[in-house]
């Protein structure tokens, strides 16, 4: 039909370093964000071309139609649905407070006094941080990529680090330096974005695949080869 995504070929903008959902291994961008975009799109027929832009830059050049979709860990909230149609949520995630691993200091947000917290520009850890900030008195310190920020704390510069807990987990197995303290805070769910009432058979297609893959198991598959932990 007339508006099937199928045929057609799509620019799809992601973050940079967003590990398990986007990141680079050998070159080449993977994640379960990337496995589950390149196997709807394969199973919808549909083309993509991905490009790695940092998580604000991906959602302001998609805004400026430079991109006609976003996969990057995105949190759907109901700011963002005003100006964004999301796809059916594909991960149930949320915020979640870490500091570096040798720091026994800070262990909840009243330890945050006078101190300055790192986030990144745009993220949803970025709103929940300037939500408590004034109550607890710290400084927000927008940057625009997770490994920056993470430097940022371990440096010092910076005490703690608000960003999705998933990927924290990811990154903190991986003996990155940092330690979780807090609990998940502001559970939200990633979808798959388009800009509203632009491209609804992109959205459309990515639905549908994205049924097909869990009732596959392909869906599973893709979660298990990222997040299973190692034998
Ligand atoms: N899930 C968060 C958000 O949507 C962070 C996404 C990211 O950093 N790539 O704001």
């Amino acid at each position: 039909t007339a508006d099937s995504a199928s045929g057609k070929s799509y620019v799809i903008g992601t973050d940079t370093t967003f590990a398990p959902f986007e990141f680079r291994q050998g070159g080449e961008l993977v994640g379960i964000d990337m496995d589950l975009l390149r196997t709807i799109a394969e199973n919808q027929g549909f083309e993509v071309e991905i490009r790695s832009l940092g998580f604000d830059a991906a959602l302001q050049a998609l805004q400026s139609n430079q991109v006609d979709g976003v996969i990057a860990g995105m949190s759907i909230t109901d700011e963002r649905r005003q100006v964004f149609d999301f796809s059916d949520p594909y991960f149930d995630s949320g915020v979640q407070m870490a500091v570096a691993e040798t720091n026994n200091e800070i262990t909840s947000y009243e330890d945050l006094e006078g101190e300055t917290v790192a986030v990144k520009r745009g993220s949803e850890g970025e709103a929940f941080a300037d939500s408590i900030a004034d109550e607890y008195g710290f400084t927000v310190k927008p940057l625009d990529q997770s490994a920056t920020m993470y430097d940022d704390v371990k440096a010092g510069n910076s005490v703690a680090v608000f960003d999705d807990y998933p990927v924290l987990a990811y990154g903190i197995a991986q003996n990155n330096g940092l330690k979780a303290v807090t609990e998940k805070e502001r559970g939200s769910s990633y979808g798959f974005a388009v800009n509203k009432d632009q491209n609804p058979e992109l959205i459309a297609a990515f639905n549908a695949g994205l049924a097909e893959l869990k009732a596959s198991g392909e869906y599973q598959q893709i979660l298990d080869k990222y997040l299973a932990s190692p034998e």
